[in-house]
């Protein structure tokens, strides 16, 4: 149980990554009879599957029947590569593979033939990672680069990820809320929903990228942040709109959005067009074991940090474990 004080759950899709598709409104609309609600062009285009919530995080099911192929593909391009960098560590802990088959972090190789200068953290959904020996996931390191500590029942992973821009992340947020909503809120939230769009459509009135990014980095750009630790204690990947039970409330924002990926939840602000800025997040109960912080989309975290707990296992034979890593160019 994980409940915001004072809010109520408006809209909730639970475990995205294994549902049957839906659309997100519980609609069918012709293609020729769809509206978008980003850029609400007479033209618009449907012919393509518009994903409500990005795959990249693990959406299997969620469409949209009110978002044009313009905005998808726009939306896509602006903000799915940065928020990829951002999810990678949640995705690798978490097992949530996206699109791929394969998970993988790695610096630059440094020499030819050895595919990593310092540190490879890769992760297949299907198949072993390396030929003979059957283990999905494998974290190598050149000695004391820091990406794996262990102590005595702990393991301590410290995984880089490469350089982003942290508002495209709220604005990822932000668009999987808005795609979300229901249809009767959206005259409360156009404003803020032209703005986004504006940000993505190639005939923007923010004409230079330095302009859109200060726009987004004005933005909230702020939330919540949850870790709960065991194995996927909230059951797969969901998607959660809250709302506010008292309307005249305006020390909090009246919505929010969840994502929760199996160990982690992110909860940002849904500001409506009458409200601005307001990054106080309202009080939560909860009787899970967690731990919780503020989220912050306005800084680059450049290293994602995590604890698990672990158990040593003399499983391999280290003459064959060794044969396989110079098999692979992965030891020199
Ligand atoms: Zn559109």
């Amino acid at each position: 149980m994980f409940n915001f004080d004072g809010y109520t759950k408006l809209v909730v899709f639970k475990n995205i990554e294994n549902q049957p598709i839906q659309e997100v409104h519980g609609q069918n609309i012709p293609k020729s009879e769809r509206k978008c609600i980003f850029c609400g062009n007479e033209n618009a285009k449907f012919t393509k599957v518009a994903h409500a919530v990005s795959e990249t995080i693990g959406n299997k099911s969620l469409i949209s029947h009110f978002e044009c192929d313009e905005c998808n593909q726009n939306f896509g391009k602006m903000f799915e590569d940065d928020l990829g960098k951002y999810m990678l560590p949640y995705k690798l802990l978490t097992k949530t593979f996206g699109k791929n088959n394969q998970l993988s972090s790695k610096d630059m190789p440094k020499e030819d033939g050895i595919s990593y200068g310092t540190y490879r953290i890769q992760l297949n959904r299907n198949k072993p990672v390396l030929e003979n020996i059957d283990v999905k996931a494998l974290i190598i390191e050149a000695k004391n680069t820091g990406i794996i500590k262990l102590d005595n029942d702990k393991i301590e992973v410290n995984i880089p990820r490469q350089h982003y821009f942290p508002p495209s992340i709220y604005c990822s947020f932000l668009k999987m809320a808005y795609s979300i909503m229901p249809l009767n809120l959206y005259p409360q939230y156009v404003k803020h929903i032209v703005v986004l769009q504006q940000l993505v459509s190639a005939r923007s009135m923010y004409q230079s990228v330095e302009l859109k990014k200060e726009i987004m980095r004005s933005m909230e750009n702020c939330g919540l942040f949850c870790f709960f630790p065991g194995q996927n204690p909230l059951k797969g990947v969901n998607v959660t709109l809250w709302k506010s039970l008292d309307s005249k409330e305006q020390e909090y924002p009246r919505v929010l959005f969840t994502l929760e990926m199996k160990n982690f939840s992110f909860t940002i602000p849904v500001c409506a067009d009458d409200e601005q800025g307001i990054c106080k997040m309202p009080r939560f109960l909860s009787d899970m074991e967690m731990q919780y912080g503020p989220l912050d989309l306005q800084n680059e975290e450049k290293i994602f940090n995590c604890e698990m707990s672990g158990e040593t296992i003399d499983i391999i034979d280290y003459k064959l474990l060794e044969d396989e890593l110079r098999k692979n160019n992965l030891l020199k």
